[in-house]
């Protein structure tokens, strides 16, 4: 999801109400996704950058410009105001009187994954558009998300001098999800005009990151919390994204056995894996918390495994098997979504106080639901950031009644 903006914050630190009113998505099953946990009215746009037009036109306009030039433009161009609505199907408006933006524009230009080509990358003109979003919207409180190697300065760049931005790295392990590895950078950006800071964001952060540390801390075995049924469930979707499996008919499905989901090549790649644990030494995880993403092949010196960090290797946009050597099975889809933070199993609801987090939707491929993860911010993460940057953020005049 590039971004969600919520409509109003009560004017007292942490009374808060945040109902959804917009999101932006350019990946048709993403929004099909995203259809399943918004409200039904909530606007639902498409490709970011039409803020300036046809996203296309757009994309070669910036193609070939220097970094400055490309600032010249996102700064220049004329912003429109309407976008197309997949919701009701007509142009509706992008300010919806929002006070708080949370946005996470594609990340693999600043990563290895994408080449860290940088501003010169192809997603670098949706970090422009975000910035254009929220100075055309004139949102108060923007909280972005993106991965560590993205420069705050190409942040400030792209919001311009009425927002004032400060950056933090954090991981789920700040947040109590220590088996998870997710580093990220996240934004707290604040309109000059319209804020006033209450309290500084980093003491608040380190404050309620002391509160949240387990001891000991969370094992990758935890994760592994779902019944035999619930493991039946996961192979029967799994097994509709496997080719090898694709004669296999309807009634057997149900019966399949999680090792049945490994083709040849991730059959080898486990056999690697476990042969290069036996052989290899200063694991940081003990063999029971050892899972390996069969997406990659040792053989060729690509190893993604707990046993690099002792944590869950971080889930990507296409990511594929994560196997858990001694349960001797996948992790399910919906403990990946546990380990993210959602809260998919019932006592984890209950803990909460929200509803269980539905995984599995009609429409939806187990590949895409995957995906729809990959794209995911960790929910603890940007939760506590989010709650910590409104708490420190005072409005200046209420506007909280604008709508
Ligand atoms: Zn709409």
């Amino acid at each position: 999801m590039v971004e969600a903006a919520a409509h109003r914050v009560q004017p007292q630190p942490l009374s808060l109400w945040l109902q959804p009113r917009t999101t932006c998505e350019v990946d048709p099953a993403m929004r099909l996704c995203s259809n399943f946990h918004m409200p039904a009215d909530l606007c639902q746009f498409g490709n970011i950058l039409e803020i300036w037009g046809d996203p296309d036109a757009v994309q070669a306009s910036l193609a070939d410009l220097t970094y400055e030039e490309r600032l010249c433009c996102a700064h220049g161009w004329p912003l429109r105001s309407t976008g197309f609505c997949y919701t009701h199907q007509r142009q509706c408006a992008y300010n919806a009187g929002c006070h708080v933006r949370v946005q996470g524009p594609p990340c693999p230009d600043y990563s290895a994954a994408g080449l860290r080509r940088g501003a010169s990358g192809p997603t670098f003109p949706t970090m422009l558009a975000a910035g254009a979003k929220s100075r055309l919207t004139r949102s108060a409180l923007v909280v972005l998300e993106n991965v560590c190697g993205l420069p705050e300065e190409v942040v400030a760049d792209a919001f311009g001098p009425d927002y004032t931005l400060s950056s933090f790295a954090q991981s789920p392990s700040d947040v109590g999800f220590d088996c998870v590895a997710r580093p990220r950078k996240f934004f707290a950006i604040t309109d000059v005009a319209a804020t006033e800071t209450l309290y500084d964001l980093r003491t608040l952060l380190e404050e309620v990151q002391s509160k949240l540390k387990r001891e000991p801390p969370l094992s990758l075995r935890t994760l592994l919390c779902a019944s035999p049924d619930e493991v039946r469930e996961d192979v029967y979707h799994l097994s509709w994204c496997r080719s090898h499996l694709k004669r296999v008919p309807l009634p057997d499905r149900a019966n399949l056995q999680p090792v049945a989901l490994l083709n040849g090549q991730e059959a080898t790649r486990l056999t690697d894996y476990v042969m290069a644990w036996r052989d290899g030494a200063g694991h940081k995880c003990q063999w029971e918390d050892l899972v390996c993403h069969l997406g990659d092949a040792p053989a060729t010196g690509w190893c993604t495994w707990s046993s690099a960090s002792g944590k869950l290797p971080t889930i990507r946009r296409s990511s594929g098997i994560y196997w858990h050597v001694s349960a001797n099975r996948q992790i399910l889809l919906k403990e990946l979504y546990g380990s993210m933070g959602f809260c998919t199993f019932a006592g984890c609801a209950a803990a909460a106080g929200v509803a269980p987090f539905r995984v599995f939707h009609p429409g939806l491929s187990h590949r895409q639901l995957a995906q729809a993860l990959g794209n995911s911010q960790h929910v603890a993460n940007i939760g506590v950031f989010t709650v910590c940057a409104l708490a420190c953020a005072g409005l200046k005049d209420d506007r909280s009644n604008r709508e």
